[in-house]
């Protein structure tokens, strides 16, 4: 029944498509239960560009996916005057992976500013390193408000040539997982995964995705064992007014001991705030009347209070050391912009914490994006890491396909959990790591952090490999 009706959707435009899609859904709401190849449970950036991988993947002409989401259905994303105060700076890899089904273009239709340096210093010191990409065409990143990302993928998601079962306001009440739920065998002898959408509703699906976001039911459901901390730090964000209009193309990080400043460019005239500070810090930042806020904002880049005078003299003489050896190596600091407003009601905040699932899958169920790992955002890498983890399982499930595997099957699944693991544990670590050394201003470890980023900023090779890695 699946495969004929796939067909039939596929016979049809995409504006009858969902019309079918819709029939569909309300004519299964008569019988019990329903069969999925792949049932996506979350539909955010991740989950929903997942959906949208599949949806252009030939692979999966034929076959059933269902998506979904426990918020409401926002229609067609008509882009506001007002930039949004979530954004994320992503890296060219995730601008390939969307482009692959045609979000990206949507995208840059819509509206993204492009990253051409970044420059991260020390309030400890006079130690920064700066990295940009000038000498190429492609910038080390691009900030995009997370509702253009998200209308983009689910316009393309839309129009896809391969039909999902796109279900808005519908979350799983309960999952029955194949070895893992205790009342499996009671409950079930279908060898597939029974998602359980409330009074008599349920689908029975091959392969489970769990994109829901880092409070993951699935991954609770899968009993997946994580690993998480609660950095004691919240992160401010709001949208700023700059002083003048520049050719804002530089996204700027100040380490505090209270913990990063980050300034990230939206257009000429606005950049957007990620602030991590404390919770008690946070709290007093949302009162703050907007001027206030503003004269914090700009003491925050500006104020010498933490100055560490033997890493300050430290730094200097390596500096004129490396300068002597290696002349005009190193990258010079420059100075910020200016702000002079924030948007009305832009203020918000998010506390922050280290997450990280010990395994990413279990026979028939695969997690990917925050319902995986969630981190720090001084390094803007968490969606980057999702939209990772989609180019991965979406290759290893079309490998499973062409192979005539079950998609639900642990070898592959492992092989996806192998992969990313390689590659997300060393970034997790990595700004676990980095969060931990700044948010200190014991002076040996000034010493040494100043040393090791004034070493790292003249050393082109070294910085060009962290880009790479940064930016993969
Ligand atoms: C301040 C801040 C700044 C950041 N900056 C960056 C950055 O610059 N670059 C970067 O790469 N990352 C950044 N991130 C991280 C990024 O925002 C997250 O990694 C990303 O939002 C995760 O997307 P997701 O789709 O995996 O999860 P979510 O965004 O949490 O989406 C989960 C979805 O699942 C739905 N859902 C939940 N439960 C159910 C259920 N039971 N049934 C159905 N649906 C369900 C939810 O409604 C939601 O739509 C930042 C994070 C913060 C807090």
């Amino acid at each position: 029944m699946a495969m004929s009706l796939s067909l039939l959707f596929r016979r049809c435009c995409p504006k009858n498509r969902q019309a079918l899609h819709r029939l569909f859904s309300t004519a299964s709401t008569s019988e019990s239960s329903d069969d999925a190849d792949i049932v996506i449970s979350g539909g955010g950036m991740v989950g929903a560009s997942m959906a949208c991988a599949l949806a252009y993947s030939d692979s999966f002409a034929d076959k059933r996916i269902v998506l979904l989401e426990a918020a409401p259905d926002r229609g067609d994303f008509h882009l506001p005057k007002r930039y949004s105060n979530r954004t994320c700076a992503l890296s060219p890899s995730t601008a390939g992976l969307l482009s692959s089904f045609g979000a990206w273009e949507e995208i840059e239709m819509m509206r993204s500013q492009p990253v051409r340096r970044m420059q991260v210093w020390d309030s400890c010191s006079d130690s920064m390193i700066a990295f940009s990409q000038e000498d190429m065409t492609e910038p080390l990143a691009w900030i995009v408000e997370n509702d253009v990302i998200l209308g983009a993928i689910m316009r393309r998601l839309r129009q896809a040539p391969n039909p999902v079962d796109i279900r808005f306001e519908t979350s799983a009440k309960s999952f029955v997982i194949p070895h893992v739920s205790e009342s499996w065998e009671e409950k079930s002898k279908h060898p597939w995964v029974k998602v359980e959408l409330g009074g008599e509703k349920s689908i029975y699906t091959r392969l489970l995705v769990g994109a829901d976001g880092s409070k993951s039911a699935v991954r609770a459901a899968a009993k997946l064992h994580t690993v998480k901390w609660n950095y004691e730090q919240t992160a401010v964000v709001a949208t700023l007014r700059l002083a003048e209009a520049i050719d804002n193309n530089v996204a700027w990080q100040r380490f505090l001991p209270t913990g990063p400043i980050a300034l990230l460019p939206l257009s000429e005239e606005f950049s957007s705030l990620v602030w991590t500070t404390t919770p008690e810090d946070a709290k007093h930042l949302l009162k703050l009347p907007e001027e206030s806020f503003v004269d914090a904002v700009n003491d925050a880049y500006w104020h010498e209070r933490d100055k560490n005078a033997l890493a300050d003299k430290a730094v200097d003489g390596f500096s004129q050391l490396l300068n002597n050896i290696m002349p005009g190596g190193t990258a010079m600091k420059q100075l910020p912009p200016t702000v002079t407003g924030v948007e009305e009601k832009s203020r918000a905040a998010f506390p922050l914490e280290l997450m990280h699932a010990s395994h990413y899958v279990r026979p028939r169920v695969a997690l990917i994006g925050d319902a995986a790992h969630r981190l720090h955002p001084l390094a803007g890498q968490g969606v980057n890491l999702g939209f990772g983890d989609v180019e991965c399982l979406t290759r290893i499930l079309e490998q499973a396909v062409a192979g005539g595997s079950d998609l639900g099957s642990l070898n592959h699944l492992l092989t996806y959990e192998t992969k990313r693991q390689r590659h997300n544990l060393p970034v997790v670590a990595t700004i676990d790591g980095l969060q931990r050394l700044y948010s200190t201003d014991f002076t040996p470890l000034v010493v040494a952090r100043s040393l090791g980023l004034t070493a790292v900023n003249s050393l082109t090779m070294f910085k060009n490999l962290i880009i790479q890695r940064a930016t993969a």
